[in-house]
């Protein structure tokens, strides 16, 4: 088949030789350089050359493997493709390199080598022919439709139809390939579509050698009918989609061919001109009911008489672009299999016991039921207890979509609802968002802190939320900037909250509420171990081999470094951990000698045993550190050294104890979305007119417990023989009292510090200590009287987390203690007080003098 006729090639060719693949005329490659000779040629000739033929070079397979590409070239393979490079890419990173975009046009034999550095030229024969353009009709001329070339070709064509039409036609790219099959020349078919089909590159230079025509059908019409054939079987296992077509089909970029450009690329521009035809089909395919459908076709018609400079014209096209894409019938299938679940569950979280049960049966009635209406799921507790992580986990075992909503400071109900279409730069809601962005119409949706909507004079989104969360109306939710409606209802969704009290309660109505409270050390400990630790060093590309982390260090990682209910900055301070070891061990893969002892001294000390490897390594006379890249041989062992010099100085330090070495001190208990919190409450007396001043950001249900304190201290100064700074029986005369909350950036409001400060006014005006290990909670009456307050199982756990050993709460709150693992029950006393007295005597040792009624002796529920 060679030919003379139609264009030329050079007759001297520089020769590129790759490694990378073979180059096949009628295809488009990218072929990296890097060699020294592949350089000099890049360089010399494509980067120098002004004219079009310097352009052209020719590509050779080079079957060698790379690692010996020395200075003696090696023995060419006799046949290339000539190829026109269209763009010469630089690069230093990570070495210096260039990358060619090069067009194969086609086949040539070396003739004869011309000179071989500092790239080799060769004198080549074309082989193939390069034509101009030839039109269809011409072209089957060319190929001879007669004898048993004729026959071969007509086979191999049918065969690429049929592949073809394996397809699916919507895809633009799969479309533009359909049409090229008609117009190409049949004799560069076999070219075209081994460079698009699956083979390997042994094949592929089995199809460049076939330098006849009819011994290239022959190659390439069994890669052909292998390539369907394995369609054929991916089709039966599988629902078609269309990313698996694009993935079979494996197009390499483009396929240019001689004379004229093609472009395979997926955005197909010839498409411009049929734009319209274009999306009217995917309208109609886009399954959607028939009022969306209506109104789509509407807005297609306007858009067919509307010139494509008209402002409006890109506005409705956007329009029909995201009404194309919405999953009007697109769904997954539920595969809900109660006992997976509950293994995934537990596998994906430690702890929580209560909320795992509560969601399997909520599951479970789902799948006995299988409708959506019932409750919304509202997770609530302090941040980095999970609650985003099992809604992901209900996804997983559900085999649905998931998607999270983040409506922290949301105040706008467009931002729900979206905008309508007449505002410039509208755009639709974060559920419809959301909804194209999955792809389907029943995924999960988590409504991330539904506490923290706003509101604002641009409407409530709450009540918009509301729509959405209602089974009754959110068939039909309709979005402002669709204008149609949308059915919600196979949508599942989740929220969640760090507290209940700012949710709007119309909202609060629609959901059942789950507690997710914080976690005790132990449980952090444990959930280390268990997901943090794995999950940081996987996504820091280290492994167990590399860094280990003993509990003894994550216990102090949690007491001395994190103050918090959940694990989140636990799993923070286990990043940055990993992320110096990762240094370390990067330092270890490309030290250099001169680096090397730099390296060493800033190991982490704890480091000792890749650290004392490397630092052996270091030592060694020049010349044997060429083993120095590899990677330290033992794990690097975190202790608490290591730790600190990563971390730095503990952050948490202060003993409660420490604080409390003056009479008027008190520590008590505080719950607040984050967790539960201990607070030290301070008092001081001076001169004065028996003010009492409250400091701290009190709201005023804190004021007016201080003011409660003091007024029954003061008409029970007698019994407990309190004095003031003159030595009479009332605390106040001549006296200013100062009470102070810490932390007074932060509003405290709540009754629950009543007795606290009344600890702290009696330990003030008796000059006596407060027991150190004690904190307390619990509401005051006038009488004396202690009242049950919420959030106990936070408190008592901050309470342990700070180190505390007794904890005063109220009587009527003694259920409560059963929700307190049992761990930190047997590692805490606790006194149920029901009133003052009982109170008082339990706060300072030795019990406080004049109690009204020494009968009542508090009730020490000591180690439960
Ligand atoms: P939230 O949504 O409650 O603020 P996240 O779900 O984002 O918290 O959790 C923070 C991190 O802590 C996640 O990486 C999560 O996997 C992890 N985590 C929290 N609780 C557990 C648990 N019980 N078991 C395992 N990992 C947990």
């Amino acid at each position: 088949m060679s030919s003379n006729s139609g264009i030329q090639i050079p007759s001297r060719l520089p020769l590129l030789l790759t490694h990378e693949g073979v180059l096949l005329p009628g295809s488009t490659m990218r072929i990296s350089v890097e060699t020294a000779r592949n350089m000099h040629l890049v360089k010399n000739r494509l980067l120098k050359g002004t004219s079009l033929k310097s352009t052209i070079i020719g590509v050779i397979p080079n079957t060698r493997d790379p690692e010996y590409d020395t200075e003696d070239l090696p023995t060419l393979h006799s046949i290339g493709t000539a190829g026109l490079a269209v763009q010469v890419v630089g690069s230093n990173w990570p070495k210096p390199h260039y990358t060619l975009l090069i067009t194969g046009l086609c086949r040539f034999r070396v003739a004869q080598l011309l000179k071989e550095g500092p790239f080799p030229v060769a004198e080549v024969e074309q082989l193939d022919k390069l034509e101009q353009y030839t039109s269809p009709d011409e072209m089957s001329e060319a190929a001879g439709p007669d004898g048993e070339l004729g026959e071969l070709s007509q086979r191999f064509y049918q065969a690429a139809v049929q592949l073809v039409g394996m397809l699916d036609m919507s895809v633009p790219v799969v479309a533009k390939l359909r049409r090229l099959l008609d117009s190409l020349p049949r004799e560069t078919l076999p070219d075209v579509l081994a460079s698009m089909i699956h083979t390997s590159n042994k094949e592929k230079l089995q199809v460049l050698d076939a330098v006849s025509l009819e011994e290239r059908f022959k190659k390439t019409l069994p890669l052909l009918t292998r390539q369907i054939e394995g369609l054929k079987l991916l089709q039966k296992t599988r629902k078609p989609r269309l990313d698996d077509d694009k993935r079979v089909l494996a197009v390499r970029k483009g396929g240019v061919l001689p004379g004229r450009q093609f472009s395979l690329d997926e955005e197909g521009d010839d498409e411009d001109g049929d734009d319209t035809a274009v999306l009217e089909r995917k309208v109609k395919g886009a399954n959607m009911p028939e009022p969306a459908l209506r109104v789509c076709l509407k807005e297609l018609k306007r858009l067919k008489k509307m010139p494509q400079s008209m402002p409006e014209y890109a506005l409705t096209r956007n329009y029909l672009d995201l009404m194309v894409e919405l999953p009007w019938s697109k769904s997954t299938t539920d595969c809900l299999d109660i006992h997976a679940a509950r293994v995934l569950l537990d596998s994906d979280h430690y702890a929580m016991e209560k909320l795992k049960r509560r969601v399997l049966e909520y599951l479970a009635v789902r799948q006995l039921k299988s409708t959506l209406k019932g409750p919304i799921l509202c997770f609530v507790g302090p941040p980095g207890v999970g609650k985003t992580s099992v809604g992901r986990s209900i996804a997983r075992t559900l085999g649905r979509e998931f998607h999270r909503i983040a409506l922290g400071g949301v105040c706008d109900q467009s931002d729900i609802r979206g905008h309508r279409r007449t505002y410039v730069g509208s755009m639709p809601g974060r559920i419809i968002n959301g909804l194209k962005t999955v792809g389907v119409n029943n995924p999960v949706f988590l409504l991330d802190e539904v506490d923290k909507l706003g509101k604002s004079l641009q409407g409530d989104p709450a009540s918009a939320l509301l729509e959405v969360l209602d089974p009754e109306q959110n068939h039909s939710f309709t979005d402002h900037y669709l204008n149609v409606a949308f059915d919600l209802s196979q949508v599942l969704f989740i929220a969640t909250a760090n507290s209940t009290a700012t949710i709007p309660p119309a909202l609060l109505d629609r959901m059942e509420v789950l507690q997710v409270q914080g976690y005790t050390q132990e449980e952090k400990v444990e959930i280390a171990h268990r997901h943090l630790i794995p999950h940081q060093l996987e996504q820091h590309g280290l492994t167990p081999q590399q860094l280990q982390i003993p509990q003894d260090t994550t216990q102090d990682i949690i007491s001395k470094y994190t103050r918090e209910a959940g694990v989140r900055s636990l799993e923070r301070k286990i990043g940055a951990i990993c992320r110096a070891v990762a240094v370390k061990v990067a330092e270890g893969h490309n030290v250099t000698k001169s680096e090397a002892a730099p390296a060493e001294r800033s190991a982490p000390q704890g480091a000792e045993h890749g650290e004392g490897k490397r630092g052996r390594r270091a030592e060694e006379p020049d010349g044997v550190s060429a083993d120095m890249a590899a990677p330290p041989d033992m794990p690097i062992v975190i202790d608490h050294i290591a730790l600190k010099d990563i971390l730095g100085p503990h952050v948490f330090e202060m003993e409660v104890s420490e604080r409390l070495t003056l009479p008027g001190v008190a520590v008590g208990l505080a719950w607040t979305p984050l967790g539960g919190e201990i607070m030290f409450v301070e008092a001081s007396r001076m001169e004065g007119e028996g003010q009492l001043t409250l400091t701290g950001q009190l709201g005023d249900v804190m004021k007016e417990s201080a003011h409660l304190a003091m007024s029954w201290l003061r008409s029970n100064a007698k019994t407990y023989q309190l004095t003031n700074l003159v030595g009479g029986s009332d605390p106040l005369e001549g006296t200013d009292i100062h009470l102070h909350f810490p932390a007074g950036a932060v509003t405290k409001d709540g009754p629950s510090a009543g007795v606290t400060m009344v600890t702290v006014l009696a330990s003030l005006f008796s000059g006596r200590l407060v027991r150190s290990d004690v904190a307390m909670t619990g509401e005051i009456t006038l009488r004396g009287l202690v009242l049950p307050v919420g959030g106990i199982k936070d408190k008592v756990l901050a309470a342990h987390r700070a180190g505390v050993k007794c904890v005063i709460i109220p009587k009527r709150n003694e259920k409560d203690l059963e929700e307190i693992p049992a761990n930190v029950r047997k590692e805490l006393d606790f006194v149920t007080a029901s009133n003052l007295d009982e109170v008082l005597n339990a706060a300072f040792d030795g019990g406080f003098p004049g109690m009204s009624n020494p009968l009542t002796l508090p009730h020490i529920v000591s180690k439960l």
